[in-house]
């Protein structure tokens, strides 16, 4: 069926992040538009949704700060599945919430028309490949929360506050959580809406979200499924990291 024919429920959005100020940068630049390859950080992602054959529309979502440079991205590259440009919060996931709030919302009308899935992704992680993106809704089919890791490849320590280790998870069985992390839309949008409504009460018990996964694992039943990500889908968070990518980028032969 045509895209433009194709009713909303049957859609796939991904929301991709990109309202982060990225202080372990140590740049007045937030990170995703740092330039790799020639290009802000942002495009590789966008890229990737853009021409991706599971993925029918992308929200993004821009800080204040960045907003203007988010919407010069879509327009010079010409990101045609851009649907739309929203706003980000403080934290990551008040970020995550106006993009599902946007993802949810049937323009020019106040119903929620949702999208059967959503992908999200981090911005600042460029090299997301088709084969995850397919891994992830190949997935979907059978569980309603799938979200990209790898193997750890370090032995991970649980420590406490001063700095001593309090004990050792069995290795084979700790993963390091990576993006797209991808949803049955119903789910993860109550989910979400439970954690802005005990916002409060989430805080007060120390419960720091990282993930959107967390949501899911802390405000519903749903288990959460772990999908083979690669150690090549990096998120860029300190300096050195963008001098990986460029390697990185060198090995793929893109300039
Ligand atoms: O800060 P962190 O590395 O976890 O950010 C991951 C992604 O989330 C980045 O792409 C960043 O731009 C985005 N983010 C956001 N809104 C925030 C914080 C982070 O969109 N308030």
């Amino acid at each position: 069926m045509d895209n433009a024919l194709k009713k909303k429920e049957n859609r796939t959005t991904a929301i991709v992040l990109a309202a982060g100020s990225g202080k372990r940068m140590q740049s007045n630049v937030a990170k995703q538009f740092l330039p790799i390859g020639g290009k802000p950080v942002l495009c590789y992602s966008l890229e990737s949704f853009e021409q991706s054959d599971y993925v029918d529309e992308i929200i993004l979502v821009a800080g204040a700060d960045g907003l203007k440079t988010c919407e010069e991205i879509v327009e010079r590259y010409g990101y045609t599945k851009v649907s739309a440009i929203v706003l980000g919060g403080k934290e990551r996931y008040h970020s995550v919430w106006n993009g599902l709030c946007a993802a949810g919302a049937e323009e020019d009308s106040t119903e929620v028309n949702p999208p059967k899935y959503v992908l999200i992704h981090d911005g600042a992680r460029p090299f997301v490949t088709e084969a995850i993106i397919q891994r992830n809704i190949e997935a979907l089919e059978n569980d309603k929360a799938c979200v990209t890791a790898v193997r750890s490849k370090d032995t991970v320590k649980i420590a406490d506050e001063n700095g001593y280790v309090v004990s050792t998870p069995n290795r084979s069985f700790v993963w390091n959580m990576q993006t797209p992390q991808s949803f049955d839309f119903t789910l993860v949008y109550e989910a979400y809406s439970k954690l802005i409504q005990e916002e409060e009460n989430v805080k007060a018990k120390g419960i720091v979200i990282t993930d959107d996964a967390m949501v899911v694992e802390t405000f519903t039943g749903v288990r959460v499924k772990l999908i083979e990500g690669s150690y090549e889908n990096i998120k860029i968070t300190t300096p050195e990291d963008l001098a990986y990518a460029e390697g990185l980028l060198g090995t793929k032969g893109e300039v």
